[in-house]
């Protein structure tokens, strides 16, 4: 099936970003999990690689690659067996980066884009709120216009590269009496004064920084705003289909890489006088879980064939992250217990693995949500358009 998606450049890719990690990033994973930081000299070598510019303009230091090589990367990212790694590179480079990209003006992408596909500007993006997170609308952040600045209220939580990063994409109401009409996108540096934030402690993903930020009369140059006022919503809605497939390729790549260790385990291990791979009971696990990974990942790589070509494929990027972060819960579940005393170890990488898979029915868009909005699609027959 891969020769239907990718060349033999692409291979290629792949082989050299295999390599990339195994060396820069693999010997360390176990450190920055503990300590919750990762080394800036990293994010340096991703951006000097070209890594963070796969999807990037060649104008802002980018290659402009398609999106199989976006695949690729997100794949052998889930590799490395640190969800939280993996999140803060993709975060930075398909959540801050992507609205950059897309709504950022020619000055703000030459402030943030270009340095951030060199590596040497860390993005976050801060949607989520105490008081709004599935209800992306009922945020109460807001950004009034005083002469030619923004003054910014609120605050936000759960945000990935929230404490580390240097600049912030930040959603706020510019008319809150317009509710979801009223939002609209900011881009502002880490120092402006005002800006605090709090690092949060967590279930998994313990390698990347999960923060609460706070703004208190955060005064910024209304030339900070990013694409139109009060179209944010629009905006916000439209990158998801991106994001929502990302974790759904995530997902896949991170049960297979689950699957394949435990398969090898189960050869290695002997119980009543025969390898445990032999056992039906294990075996027809192994079989329904492959099974359902690859319809997980053909899936996904015709999602990302389409949105390469120019589709809006909102519903089946809604269907992929429902669907195979599941599955992918399942093949962490089963692949502890393949694994007996030892998956719970944290000398062995399930535990971990099944931490950190826990965070993909609920970031960017809970299983809750996807269901509406899938229903909404398949019953009501509604129809999401991109923003114009
Ligand atoms: C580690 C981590 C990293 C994250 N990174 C980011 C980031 O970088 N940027 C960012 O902006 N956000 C980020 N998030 C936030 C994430 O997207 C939200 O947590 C998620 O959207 C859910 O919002 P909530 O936590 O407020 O849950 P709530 O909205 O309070 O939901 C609580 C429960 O109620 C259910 N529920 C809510 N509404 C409905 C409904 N209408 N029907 C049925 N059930 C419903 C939900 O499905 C869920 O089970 C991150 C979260 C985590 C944990």
């Amino acid at each position: 099936m891969e020769h239907l998606y990718f060349t033999e450049e692409h291979n290629f890719f792949r082989k050299s970003l295999q390599d990339f990690l195994q060396k820069e990033v693999v010997p360390h994973i176990d450190e920055w999990e503990k300590t919750g930081t990762i080394d800036r000299s990293v994010w340096e070598k991703f951006g000097e690689m070209g890594y963070f510019g796969l999807a990037t303009p060649e104008a802002y230091g980018g290659l402009d690659l398609d999106l199989f090589y976006t695949v690729i990367f997100l794949e052998e990212l889930q590799k490395v067996n640190s969800g939280g790694f993996a999140a803060a590179m993709w975060a930075h480079a398909y959540l801050a980066m992507t609205h950059l990209n897309k709504e950022g003006n020619h000055e703000q992408k030459e402030k943030y884009l270009t340095p951030s596909a060199e590596g040497k500007m860390i993005g976050c993006l801060c949607i989520t709120e105490p008081f709004g997170g599935s209800d992306v609308s009922g945020m109460r952040s807001t950004a009034v216009k005083k002469g030619d600045t923004y003054i910014i209220n609120g605050s936000k939580t759960f945000i990935t590269n929230g404490v580390y990063s240097d600049y912030l994409v930040v959603a706020a109401k510019t008319a809150p009496e317009l509710g979801n009409k009223g939002i609209s996108i900011f881009v502002m540096d880490r120092n402006t004064p005002g800006i605090s934030a709090t690092k949060l402690d967590k279930l998994g993903w313990r390698a990347s920084d999960t923060g609460e930020i706070a703004f208190d009369n955060v005064e910024i140059p209304a030339a900070n705003l990013m694409g139109e006022e009060n179209k944010g919503f629009p905006y916000i809605m439209q990158h998801f289909a991106l994001e929502r497939l990302i974790m759904g390729i995530n997902a896949h790549a991170r049960s297979e890489f689950a699957l394949e260790y435990a398969i090898q385990y189960m050869k290695d291990r002997f119980a009543f006088g025969k390898s445990i791979s032999k056992f039906q009971a294990l075996r027809h696990k192994v079989a329904q879980l492959t099974s359902e990974v690859e319809v997980c990942k053909t899936f996904n790589y015709v999602t990302a064939k389409r949105l390469n070509d120019g589709e809006y494929v909102v519903k089946e990027a809604t269907m992929s992250k429902l669907i195979s972060t599941k599955v992918a819960d399942e093949v962490m579940y089963e692949c502890v217990q393949f694994l007996g005393g030892y998956g719970y170890m944290e000398d062995y990488p399930m535990a971990r693995l099944l931490r950190d898979s826990r965070l993909g029915p609920i970031g960017g868009g809970t299983s809750e949500i996807l269901r509406e909005i899938i229903s909404k699609m398949v019953i009501e027959g509604k129809e999401y358009k991109p923003a114009t």
